[in-house]
């Protein structure tokens, strides 16, 4: 498919919708010079060019790719009319299709019944989630694992409520014995897995987490903003366990706008128990006319939200839905990226692998000593993405000296932490050019 061809399709389509409700005058002050437009765009294109390529698979770096073209097509279509996705009233075709989209989400991890809506992001879903949470346990702290995104610790200063960082072990999960310590201690409402960690991708044990939920009463939420839809690939190359367990968390996060194609602008909240809704209530004087429908500004946090992101994530889950064959086939591509990348550091004598891939983030160094792995990740990422000729993008993470020399004895720790080399592999693409970009970076590694 050609993008420009349905972009204009769009803009066709929506002038023939409006030219429905009769001609008018366009207001004067709003027009403007095509040459003047022109220059504009001009100097809009120069100052994009300011950017990392995310699209070509020679960056590996952090969780970014553009959006699907169904994703854009679907996002600009409804864009050209902007429905606001706070009430019916604001758009009620791009209110319907947050919810089949939801719905769809939700079916995915296997929830029969939940309540959900889509959100800017999943900081803003994971707000909503631990929003909740706190409704539910108002005396209550939150444990989350050290590796846990960083805004659990800060939302809970936004709500109030203590929040309690527990150790990870050595695949960077948390430590369960440690949970189960402070659990014990009787503080504890909910307690928040991840389902894919930001930083290493790795997949907290939901299964076994439940096992507490029944014996210290908590809450389990799953914060599954990034990993969420490698639960396409449970039993089928993933271990099965985790994911299907994440049917029986109170709450789940996923992120549309990390794997499921989307531009920037969703993120996705689901609670089990739909009666949770309660904790919405309010009456707003400027809304909710046309129906007693829900409206899904009774269960956000938010106020306005795009339809264009509903619509985006609708037409995108039309052609590639959240299902093995469909969404499934782009993380498979990425994952198998990322394992043989594995395969090939491990086989390199200048680069070594951190830890072992879980989803699709590759961690690996290069160096003996913590001082000597930081200063070659710095000079790596640096000399890589200035290359005039060949660049590669990739990324930095930093990680603690203890937990850095428990995964490698051998390293000589002279200093407190180190930046290793990080690259999300989250397109597809990366699997055809996992080769190339190994023999660069080694060639990187060796200078
Ligand atoms: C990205 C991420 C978040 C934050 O989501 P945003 O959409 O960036 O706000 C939260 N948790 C995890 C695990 C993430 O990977």
């Amino acid at each position: 498919m050609e993008l420009s061809k349905w972009l204009a399709a769009a803009a066709a389509a929506n002038a023939d919708w409006a030219k429905t409700f009769g001609p008018f005058e366009p207001h004067a002050s709003l027009s403007v010079d095509d040459g003047r437009f022109a220059e504009a765009f001009a100097a809009l294109t120069e100052r994009l060019k300011d950017n990392y390529p995310f699209f070509h698979p020679r960056y590996a770096g952090q969780m970014l790719k553009p959006p699907h073209p169904a994703a854009v097509v679907g996002y600009l279509t409804a864009m050209l009319i902007n429905p606001n996705n706070h009430a019916l009233d604001g758009g009620p075709a791009t209110a319907a299709m947050e919810r089949e989209a939801v719905q769809q989400l939700a079916t995915m991890f296997g929830y029969d019944t939940h309540l959900g809506h889509l959100t800017t992001s999943g900081t803003i879903a994971n707000l909503e989630a631990l929003f909740v949470a706190r409704e539910l346990h108002p005396e209550s702290g939150i444990a989350y694992s050290t590796e846990a995104h960083y805004t659990h610790g800060r939302m809970c200063r936004v709500l109030g409520v203590e929040g309690h960082a527990v150790p990870a072990d050595d695949l960077g999960r948390i430590d369960l014995d440690a949970l189960e310590d402070l659990l014990r201690k009787g503080r504890i409402g909910t307690v928040v897995l991840t389902a894919g960690t930001t930083g290493l991708g790795a997949v907290e044990p939901v299964h076994e987490a439940l096992a507490l939920r029944e014996r210290y009463g908590v809450r389990i939420h799953v914060d599954a903003a990034y990993g969420g839809f490698f639960t396409l690939l449970a039993g089928d190359g993933l271990p099965a366990e985790p994911w299907r367990a994440i049917a029986q968390a109170d709450s789940i996060v996923v992120d549309p706008h990390k794997h499921g194609l989307q531009p920037y602008g969703c993120g996705a909240v689901l609670f089990r128990d739909p009666a949770v809704g309660r904790f919405y209530l309010h009456d707003s004087p400027y809304t909710y006319f046309t129906s007693d429908e829900l409206h899904l500004g009774e269960i956000s946090l938010e106020c306005s939200r795009a339809g264009a992101a509903a619509a985006a994530l609708w037409f995108t889950f039309q052609l590639l839905p959240p299902t093995r064959d469909g969404l499934g086939e782009v993380l498979a591509a990425g994952r198998r990226a990322a394992l043989r990348w594995a395969e090939l550091i491990e086989e390199s004598d200048r680069l070594r692998l951190y830890q072992p891939p879980e989803l699709d983030i590759v961690s690996y160094f290069a160096g003996d000593t913590l001082s000597g792995i930081d200063a070659a990740s710095d000079r790596i990422l640096h000399e890589g993405m200035t290359d005039r000729d060949d660049p590669v993008f990739l990324s930095t993470l930093r990680v603690d000296g203890g937990r850095f020399t428990r995964r490698h004895p051998q390293v000589t720790a002279d200093a407190d932490g180190a930046r290793i080399l990080r690259s999300v592999l989250m397109k597809p693409e990366s699997e055809t050019y996992v080769e190339h970009l190994h023999r660069r970076v080694e060639q990187l590694a060796r200078r």
